[in-house]
């Protein structure tokens, strides 16, 4: 599978950029997961949206839905232009009911999924954790029958995260504070915690997301390199891993 980080940054996008976004793509299934601000200005680098075959979201706080009301836009307009009547199907949690209702539209279906089972889109099975948030998130676990990825989505530290993400391939881990700093309060982790993860873990390749907005973000690698012995890359727009990095 291939996997490209549409949006990085925690939320807010910087100029020009894109906060929680990632396009998992297999076997020409295009299934985007979380749909941030600026998602939509980003993705057309990569795939046409209206080509996309599922969204699934981790939970509904601004930066990780804010596009999805234009990418309802989009498939209406795109609809009309193409003489079709193509529906996006957006998975979410019914956790929060009424955020859930608003990811049906006429061009896009609702469709919730269960955490407490597989979901399968395409080539891939999809595994769901709740995390520790201020708003109901699930992590996910994204296996292609091949390769492991594991999204932590947004959370503050839990031990589960380290069977959950046990062997991965790639971690892309919430990253939004550096080393010392305590981001339980607002539901994230550190530098450190995602290093201990990793480490614990075995997983292969560590990416540190969901950014924050102030300090020297190459710090982070750093500071999660004292920790986990493995490969760490900061997410970057375009950042792309197909699996052999
Ligand atoms: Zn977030
Ligand atoms: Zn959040």
């Amino acid at each position: 599978m291939k996997v490209t980080v549409v949006g990085f940054w925690g939320a807010y996008p910087a100029g020009s950029e894109a906060t929680s976004c990632y396009l998992f793509e297999k076997d020409n299934f295009r299934l985007l997961i979380d749909c941030g601000s600026g998602a939509l200005a980003q993705l057309p680098k990569y795939v046409d949206p209206y080509d996309l075959d599922a969204v699934v979201l981790s939970h509904y706080h601004p930066d990780h839905v804010a596009d999805i009301g234009v990418l309802q836009h989009l498939i209406k307009v795109q609809n009309l232009i193409r003489e079709q009547d193509h529906s996006l199907k957006i998975y979410g949690h019914t956790d929060d009911q009424v955020a859930f209702a608003g990811l049906a539209s006429s061009d896009t279906e609702a469709i919730a999924y269960q955490p407490n089972q597989l979901l399968a889109l395409g080539p891939f099975k999809i595994e769901f954790l709740k995390t520790i948030h201020p708003v109901p998130c699930y992590a996910m676990r994204v296996t292609d029958g091949d390769k492991v990825v594991v999204y932590t989505a947004d959370s503050s530290y839990q031990d589960a995260f380290i069977p959950f993400s046990r062997n991965a391939d790639l971690l892309i881990t919430d990253c939004n504070f550096y080393q010392g700093q305590d981001g339980t309060a607002a539901g994230h982790m550190n530098s450190e915690e995602v290093g201990m993860i990793a480490k614990k873990a075995n997983v292969k390749t560590l990416l540190l997301s969901h950014q924050p907005h102030f300090g020297e973000r190459k710090q982070l690698m750093v500071e999660a390199g004292e920790i986990f012995s493995g490969k760490i890359n900061l997410a970057y727009t375009g950042y792309q891993w197909t699996g052999f990095s």
